[in-house]
């Protein structure tokens, strides 16, 4: 792992860690974008499809007029479900993909439940009836699937679910649930037919063309963001790897990147080995260290040809499943695919530029905040990082070496803190950055908002989206 010394560079408090020149957005800022896209995707995605349907259908299907638009603002959450799901890079830094994930999830679960709705309130035959029902068997069935096998928000609540979802997944790898995934795009087709199908509603010139616009629009940014996510793809090559805890891998990844990209500190990428069995599909993992101003150059970067420059990414993996559990495969030399860096860690706290940070980390969840501590170390009041027996990270004495030299205090140690241990936690006027397996975020969040701490002054890292 790339050593968390004293000597690495201590970056002013109120400066990006890599140095770019970029206005300062406000935490207000952030969480409108949140809300706005939350807005956006719920509200006016549909606007337009509903409006042209009650501006232009004949008063003799009045009647009917609820059921279509509950079905119309289904499949206009469809459809921002499926852009949402190609990683729009241009709102991870303001939203996070995180809460893209989510806000993807809330509004599949939206349109599927008011395609029910719309099944329940229609009656239709024949073909528009068969398209109909398939795209609504489809979108439950797939909806059920994602909730337990893609997203940890269900299993991290009900271990039962988590116990069947680890069995299930021996036979129903995660790859397959991708492959699954994508099916949503057969029901949206299916739709699109049903629609095209019901004579009275495909003779309305205006909504059929809003429609047709938005499907084409839709399916048009899909492609686009694979053919994105294809040419950006960065390629690196294996340089180590080596078991530094049980069942944690670090590896040291030399990356070609565009001498112009920047990554910032906590960023993950998303990683594939392309030429190792089961291990084809994108995972993200934590880039471990911090980037430093000069990154073209020195330890963390050399320069390369035409445009492009060389850096090493350390990131330290935990066998978890499939992919991670694999780890241990991996050979130097092996060939590696990454997607340029995503993560919103660093924006928050420049957002709050003079705030001391306080971070709270459990197990593989110390790895984004091994780069914070790196780049932000004098800011670093405290960081608590805990781990179960055995499992505190090597990185850890150097974490301690950083913090403490600066000014800051930790609290490292196995298994839990216990409640006065918490309450020295809190610190006013401090930003907090939580990290680590589901529950214990919910436990921290919850105690922080107990104490008064807003919710504007809280980061949660979640792993499992
Ligand atoms: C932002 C972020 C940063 C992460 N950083 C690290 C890290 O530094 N080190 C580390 O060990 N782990 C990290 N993880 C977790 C890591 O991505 C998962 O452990 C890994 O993908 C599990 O894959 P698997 O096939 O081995 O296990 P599975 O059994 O398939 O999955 C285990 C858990 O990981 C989640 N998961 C699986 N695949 C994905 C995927 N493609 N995208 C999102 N979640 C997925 C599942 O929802 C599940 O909860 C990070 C996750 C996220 C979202």
């Amino acid at each position: 792992m790339t050593p968390v010394t004293r000597e690495s560079p201590v970056i002013p408090s109120f400066r990006p860690v890599d140095g770019a020149v970029r206005r300062r957005e406000s935490p207000a800022a952030s969480m409108a974008a949140r809300y706005l896209t939350w807005v956006v995707a719920a509200v006016v995605v549909p606007m337009p499809l509903m409006l042209a349907l009650s501006l232009e259908l004949p008063t003799i299907y009045l009647g009917r007029i609820a059921a279509m638009q509950i079905g119309v603002a289904a499949y206009a959450w469809m459809l921002a479900a499926v852009v949402l799901s190609v990683r729009p890079r241009w709102l991870d830094r303001s939203v996070g993909l995180p809460h893209l994930y989510v806000i993807h999830g809330g509004i599949a679960l939206f349109a599927i439940v008011a395609a029910l709705v719309h099944n329940q309130l229609s009656s239709s035959t024949g073909l528009v009836k068969q398209t109909g029902t398939m795209a609504l068997i489809l979108l439950i069935g797939l909806g059920c699937w994602s909730v337990v096998f893609m997203s940890g928000w269900l299993t991290s609540r009900i271990p039962l679910l988590a116990r069947i979802r680890s069995l299930a997944e021996r036979l129903a790898h995660h790859e397959l649930s991708v492959w699954l995934h994508r099916l949503n795009l057969v029901a949206v087709l299916l739709v699109f037919t049903h629609v095209q199908l019901i004579t009275y509603i495909s003779s309305l010139r205006w909504f059929m063309v809003v429609f047709d616009v938005m499907t084409a629009a839709t399916l048009l940014a899909y492609v686009a963001g694979k053919i994105r996510m294809r040419t950006t793809a960065l390629s690196g090559v294996l340089l180590s790897s080596r078991v530094v805890a049980p069942r944690v891998h670090e590896i040291r990844i030399r990356v070609d990147v565009p001498t112009a990209m920047r990554w910032e500190a906590g960023d993950f990428a998303f990683l594939r080995f392309p030429g190792i069995e089961g291990m084809g599909e994108y995972h993200p993992f934590s880039i471990v260290d911090a980037p430093r101003r000069s990154a073209s150059m020195g330890a963390n970067g050399r320069r390369s040809m035409r445009g492009m420059r060389q850096v090493v990414w350390t990131f330290d993996i935990r066998e978890d499943g499939d992919f991670t559990r694999r780890a241990g495969v991996m050979t130097p030399g092996s060939r590696v695919t990454l997607l340029p860096p995503f993560g919103r860690i660093q924006r928050f706290l420049e957002e709050h530029p003079a705030a001391p940070i306080v971070i709270i980390a459990g197990g593989i969840g110390v790895t984004p905040m091994l780069a914070v501590v790196e780049g932000f170390a004098a800011r670093t009041a405290l960081v608590v990082y805990t781990a179960k027996r055995g499992s505190l990270l090597p990185a850890a004495e150097g974490l301690r070496r950083l913090v403490r030299g600066s000014g800051g205090r930790t609290i490292i140690q196995e298994g839990r803190l216990n409640a006065s241990r918490m309450e020295t936690t809190v610190i006013p006027g401090a930003v907090y950055l939580v990290a680590g397996p589901a529950r214990m975020q919910r436990i921290w969040m919850r105690f922080l908002r107990r104490r008064g701490v807003p919710a504007s002054r809280m980061y949660n890292e979640p792993f499992a989206w």
